[in-house]
């Protein structure tokens, strides 16, 4: 079986196919402590694409609150269950070696455990019936969106759970917290390589991942092998759908709203009322799979410098393409659980933000246009405090964004400015 370079994993891993890497890979960051679980992105979603008869529980964009929550109900678990059940069968742990940290091939140190890819491996063979550690979620699974929503675990500590000691920083003892989903466009898609028809593939120009509809068969083993469950089956067309990154959109076809044709965000980004998606195009070393250095892209900031965005469950091992930046006030070892050994860092960047990082973070939802390129102009310092024992300073700086044309599409500063009207204009009701 071939193998790869995963630099989420910081090491090679099998899968199924050689290495081959577009050009450009669609991804984007979430940033979870904004979220307020309107679903707003979700409706965009299915208002768009998913409508029509037959996929009535087809949530390609879903927000799901955590720890209870999930859609389908318990994914996450269940694959963690499997994956822990494979790792004890072999002896070995699911451990990540955080020690072994080397820049920008090893950002969160080495993966030592089973990928869901080497896992089948071991426990099929390598011409097995699955090359993907997984499983397919019964109907009851599908039927709610964002089952136990809003649900935080008990806390004992004091009635109610109302308590100053529950609710305060660096961990609340009472949380949850909402996980914005759609497919990653994953750099070794779990569902491209299940697929015995080979009717998935990933797009050269974009890295969006497609299902050839007229190619599936229905055999549905992208709902199997997609660790993340974001491949439906739809019974009234009997083939597989997923989430299709609004490709028109990245393609710069809208003609009302890129006459120019420069690409712009998809639907569940450009519709978030938390401001909390910022999309992106990175470009890509074909040969290695790197992202080609580019400082003043803020996904490459974000991602790659700053560290503070991490992989969904990088231990899956697919390299999934949307980066998180997680929720600040939940216990460490669930996110760690969750996005890796870089959670603590990326937390403590986030509450004692870089005058870099509080620039950028401007521009989420600032505009339609996908900013390929950022500029600062540095502005007067506006407020000091303490954050952690240690001083932290303000800086009113004014984040530029740029489109794939060079052409300026976002103007922000840090400050939000306060506009006074004459009285004349007061409101009369
Ligand atoms: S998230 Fe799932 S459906 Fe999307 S590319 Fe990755 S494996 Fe495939
Ligand atoms: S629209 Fe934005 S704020 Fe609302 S649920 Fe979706 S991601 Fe969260």
């Amino acid at each position: 079986m071939p193998t790869v370079y995963n630099w989420q994993l910081g090491r090679k891993m099998h899968y199924p196919y050689e290495e081959r890497h577009p050009r450009w890979q669609f991804a984007a960051v979430f940033n979870t402590n904004r979220c307020i679980g309107c679903q707003t992105c979700t409706m965009a979603c299915k208002s768009t694409w998913t409508f029509s008869k037959g996929q009535e529980y087809m949530w390609w964009n879903n927000v799901e609150s955590k720890p209870y929550g999930g859609y389908p109900q318990f994914w996450d678990m269940k694959l963690l269950h499997l994956l822990d059940e494979a790792h004890q069968r072999e002896g070995t742990e699911a451990a990540w070696d955080p020690s072994q940290k080397d820049g920008a091939q090893r950002p969160y140190g080495v993966f030592e455990g089973m990928t869901i890819f080497e896992a089948a491996v071991k426990r099929y063979g390598p011409e097995g019936h699955t090359r993907a550690l997984g499983y397919i979620p019964g109907d009851e699974e599908w039927r709610a969106p964002n089952i136990f929503e809003d649900t935080a675990p008990p806390y004992e500590g004091d009635r109610m759970g109302f308590s100053k000691e529950g609710v305060s920083l660096p961990e609340h003892k009472t949380w949850f917290f909402h996980l914005q989903r759609i497919c990653n466009h994953c750099t070794y898609p779990g569902c491209l390589a299940a697929c015995p028809r080979k009717a998935i593939y990933k797009r050269q120009e974009d890295g969006v991942v497609l299902i050839d509809q007229s190619r599936c068969r229905g055999y549905k083993k992208c709902v199997e092998g997609c660790p993340y469950k974001k491949a439906m089956y739809r019974g009234t067309t009997r083939v597989s759908e997923k989430c299709v990154a609004c490709y028109p959109r990245i393609e710069g076809k809208d003609p009302h709203i890129t006459p120019d044709g420069v690409p712009i965000e998809t639907r569940c980004m450009a519709a978030c009322v938390g401001k909390i998606r910022l999309q992106g195009l990175v470009k890509i070393e074909e040969k290695t799979g790197d992202w080609t250095e580019d400082r003043r892209n803020p996904l490459y900031f974000l991602v790659k410098v700053e560290k503070v965005a991490l992989p969904l469950y990088p231990q899956f091992g697919t390299e999934p393409n949307i980066y998180y930046m997680p929720p600040r006030w939940v216990p460490r070892a669930y996110l760690r659980q969750m996005f890796g050994p870089g959670a603590d860092d990326a937390v403590n960047k986030y509450m004692a933000p870089s005058r870099e990082l509080l620039a950028v973070l401007q521009l989420f939802r600032s505009t339609q246009k996908i900013i390929f390129r950022y500029e600062i102009v540095e502005g007067k310092k506006v407020f000091e405090t303490e954050i952690n024992g240690k001083p932290w300073s303000m800086y009113n700086d004014t984040v530029i964004g740029f489109d794939k044309n060079g052409t300026e599409v976002a103007r922000l500063t840090v400050e939000e400015p306060v506009y006074t009207r004459p009285a004349k204009h007061l409101n009369s009701i």
